[in-house]
């Protein structure tokens, strides 16, 4: 449904040339305008107007990129899944409570897409987005923009390392090395241990940006 605007706003809109979006499905369509409000080619202002395809809706976005304040309309948080695809958080969680009641796997309400990890079968975290929050710190890469899923989830990764991790040390370090009696050997290993541990602490932050 097109969003009407008061005659004086719309003068003032057309004045600056401002672009209104208002029926883009698509996260990485609204994405490059989140941060500043500026088309980043024509440097002309870009609002947003979206509404939850489910309930009508106005979509949280932020402030800068925000047609109205819309005093009186009910606003839903807008949530992001890995297809790309945008809706309001609340049906999002309806949908997939109604989906988990009659026992069938979540899926995106627009494409289908399996909301459930493909190797832990974990369901998917979807990603409220926060109109306070920078992109890159909440979104990771949708699958329009090259982004991909992993195998497994978070809590599932981390325990996956975990046990490489003890693996790696059961196989490097000897089961009885107590402090003040390790040999040069077993001291080397231990360092290469913790050389190990070193590593992954900074592949884990390196990797720390937002995932699905
Ligand atoms: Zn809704
Ligand atoms: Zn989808
Ligand atoms: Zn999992």
């Amino acid at each position: 449904m097109p969003v009407m605007y008061p005659y004086i706003q719309w003068q003032e809109l057309n004045r600056q040339q401002t672009r209104i979006i208002s029926h883009e499905a698509k996260f990485h369509e609204i994405a490059p305008y989140l941060d500043t409000g500026l088309d980043p080619v024509s440097g002309q202002p870009v609002l947003i107007d979206l509404e939850c395809g489910v309930c009508g809706h106005h979509l949280d976005v932020p402030r800068r990129v925000s047609p109205n304040d819309y005093p009186d309309a009910p606003l839903e948080p807008l949530c992001v899944l890995p297809c790309g695809h945008m809706m309001g958080t609340h049906c999002l969680d309806h949908w997939i409570r109604r989906a988990d009641e009659a026992w069938q796997a979540p899926t995106c309400p627009l494409c289908r897409f399996k909301l459930r990890y493909t190797k832990c079968k974990c369901q998917m975290r979807f990603r409220e987005f926060s109109p306070l929050l920078p992109r890159e710190q909440q979104v990771p890469l949708t699958i329009p923009e090259g982004g991909r899923v992993d195998a497994y989830c978070g809590p599932c990764r981390d325990r996956r390392s975990e046990t490489k991790l003890r693996e790696w040390m059961d196989e490097h370090l000897p089961a009885n090395a107590v402090h003040g009696s390790i040999t040069r050997v077993q001291e080397t290993r231990l360092q290469a241990c913790i050389g190990g541990l070193a590593r992954s602490a900074r592949t884990w932050h390196r990797e720390n940006a937002p995932r699905w």
